[in-house]
């Protein structure tokens, strides 16, 4: 098996969605992003969009069988040449559908890629978070638009996302570390588990995992 089976763990506000963007370019991995889907579908207003707007508005989770389903769509449609989860699991249960799933398919997981940060470095980050409406993302202090509240490359209004306000974040903080954290020490009883310092440059962060999937892939064709 050589295909790169991967999930990104971490808070929200780590890196985790800039280095995605990356990765599935530098290794030619399909790449997966759990709220990016949540949001589409809450968009198109569908079914599923409907149940998940009032969970993800407040800063709370969406129901496990519902994004278990959605990721598990996502996977089947990918095929086996690999995969770039990102934002999914985000809870025991799910790690375990995932694996469950996985093994049922003849795969498995090659790497839980922790992406980590304080709380006080991401609340920064999250807060002063602007984009537009085709997803080009600002930062008002350390990456602010050259005009303010447009976007340099559309000129599309800059607005922050309703998760995005001071006491969602506090309630999203929350929630990662009640319910997510704890797939730190899942991922690494099995020996899955692979660290990152998401406070770093996002360049040198980069650096670190495109060197680490590298060594994987090449253990993976051993
Ligand atoms: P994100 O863009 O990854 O921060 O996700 C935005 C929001 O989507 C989260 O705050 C949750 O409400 C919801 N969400 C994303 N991924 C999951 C997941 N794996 N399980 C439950 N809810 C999720």
């Amino acid at each position: 098996m050589s295909e790169l089976n991967l999930i990104l763990l971490g808070p929200p506000g780590a890196g985790k969605g800039t280095q995605a963007g990356r990765l599935t370019e530098d290794f030619g991995l399909p790449y997966i992003g759990t709220g990016d889907l949540l949001r589409k579908h809450v968009d198109q207003e569908s079914e599923l969009g409907r149940e998940a707007k009032g969970h993800m508005d407040d800063g709370g989770l969406v129901p496990d069988d519902l994004v278990i389903a959605m990721i598990l769509e996502k996977v089947d449609e990918e095929g086996d040449d690999g995969f770039l989860l990102d934002g999914f699991p985000r809870t025991v249960p799910q790690a375990d559908a995932l694996a469950d799933e996985l093994e049922k398919r003849g795969r498995r997981l090659t790497a839980a890629l922790l992406v980590d940060a304080s709380d006080e470095c991401v609340f920064k980050r999250i807060t002063g978070r602007r984009q537009c409406s085709d997803g080009h993302v600002y930062h008002v202090e350390f990456d602010p638009p050259k005009y303010d509240d447009k976007c340099d490359r559309d000129g599309k209004p800059l607005t922050q996302r309703k998760d995005d306000q001071p006491e969602k974040v506090k309630k999203r903080l929350a929630t990662y570390h009640r319910d997510t954290e704890p797939l730190i020490d899942y991922y690494d009883e099995r020996g899955l588990l692979r660290r990152f310092d998401g406070a770093q440059d996002k360049v040198k962060v980069h650096d670190h995992i495109r060197a680490t999937l590298a060594t994987l892939r090449l253990e993976e064709r051993l």
